[in-house]
């Protein structure tokens, strides 16, 4: 039945007969459908194949954008991304900027049961885990002369889960055991950064405060006032950041522009990922003092100097000797210039003398950040 159309239109040779008999050939074979309605019936399902709902229209499919090569490769396609992506990293920081190279920063950890939510892969909680300790590695490699401390929320509670450190390793093995951080409860904000506050509020005033919240909850449960501890935290000069897994909220996005942070909803795994990403190079100064109200002394303050020591490296063969951090009996270690005590890592602050002991290299290695390389000329 549906062949007997074809048939007699590739004997005809009469062009306009064979278009006709076509038509009324396609809907019958596929065995609905009115002759009448057909055109009609065509037009709308082609429609309907290009845009099912309205809110497709802007929405653009990640497979749309990528193109095979002509040998149906897409390498090519990958590689212009990863290309557009060190480009876009390149122009950025173009001039030198006033940045902050001692670096302290609280990564506040969302442990609540929003966080076993299975939108992202394989869970938030899990995915959060291996980017924060993704983020710590190449926040460290960036930053030598920074620490970071850990806070969890969950139950309603901040959690100290790592004391501030300079030593990746440490900070990792806080984070390493997923057992101990299973999530539970509701989050609060506030307690997590009132808890935050207080572990920087000894801090000198020539380093950065930093705070960087991954929150994953529509939800917060607060003892008191959060806004009283927003204008604490503007007041100590605190920068939060948050990187939001679930939606925007009106607090969140308060908290980051009061105090000069960056605030960003995560769309996708690899989005979450820049987001945090975005957050490794030490921020400009500038916009620091803008946020804390252009006061007389928030201005621009004065570039002071501070005091450095670099440290003797003592060889593994040396007697061993009581560490002044960890009264531990070690042969290696580094030397305090100015007490001669033993210290166990560097960049730290010296625990008897309070001279901050950093190496050469460490220095170095944080420099490139106040003195960009210019991007190089494409050839
Ligand atoms: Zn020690
Ligand atoms: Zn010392």
């Amino acid at each position: 039945m549906p062949s007997q159309g074809i048939v007699i239109g590739a004997n005809d040779s009469d062009s306009d007969i064979s278009i006709d008999l076509e038509q009324t050939s396609r809907p019958r074979g596929k065995g609905k459908g009115k002759a009448n309605d057909k055109k009609k019936a065509d037009k709308g399902k082609s429609k309907a194949k290009e845009q099912a709902y309205t809110w497709e229209a802007s929405f653009t499919r990640s497979w749309d954008t990528v193109q095979e090569d002509e040998a149906g490769s897409l390498q090519t396609s990958v590689e212009d991304l990863m290309a557009r992506g060190r480009r876009r990293r390149l122009l950025a920081p173009a001039s030198a900027i006033r940045r902050t190279i001692i670096r302290h920063l609280v990564l506040i950890l969302d442990l609540s049961s929003a966080m076993m939510d299975r939108d992202m892969r394989p869970t938030r909680f899990d995915l959060m885990l291996q980017y924060a300790r993704e983020f710590i590695a190449e926040w460290f490699d960036q930053n030598p002369l920074g620490q970071i401390g850990v806070v969890g929320m969950r139950a309603g509670l901040g959690e100290r889960i790592g004391e501030m450190s300079g030593n990746p390793q440490e900070v990792l093995k806080s984070i390493a055991d997923r057992h101990k951080l299973e999530p539970t409860g509701e989050p609060s904000l506030q307690n997590a950064i009132e808890m935050a506050r207080g572990s920087m509020s000894h801090l000198p005033t020539h380093s950065s405060r930093e705070i960087l919240l991954i929150f994953g909850s529509l939800t917060t449960c607060d003892p008191g006032n959060i806004h009283d501890t927003l204008n604490a935290c503007v007041k100590d000069k605190i920068r939060i950041s948050l990187v939001a897994i679930a939606a925007e909220m009106k607090i969140c996005r308060e908290l980051c522009e009061q105090t000069g942070g960056q605030f960003g909803v995560a769309m996708n795994e690899g989005h979450f990922k820049d987001l945090l990403f975005e957050l490794v190079p030490p921020p400009a100064q500038r916009a620091m003092t803008r946020s804390v109200g252009g006061g007389a002394g928030g201005t621009n303050p004065a570039a002071d100097l501070m005091m450095m020591g670099f440290p003797t490296r003592l060889p593994d063969s040396s007697p061993l000797s009581l560490c002044v951090c960890h009264s531990e009996m070690k042969s290696q270690g580094f030397l305090c210039p100015r007490c001669k005590s033993k210290v166990c890592d560097v960049p730290t602050d010296c625990d008897i003398c309070g001279l901050m002991i950093v190496s050469s290299p460490h220095l170095a290695r944080s420099y490139h950040h106040l003195f960009p390389v210019s991007p190089y000329d494409a050839v």
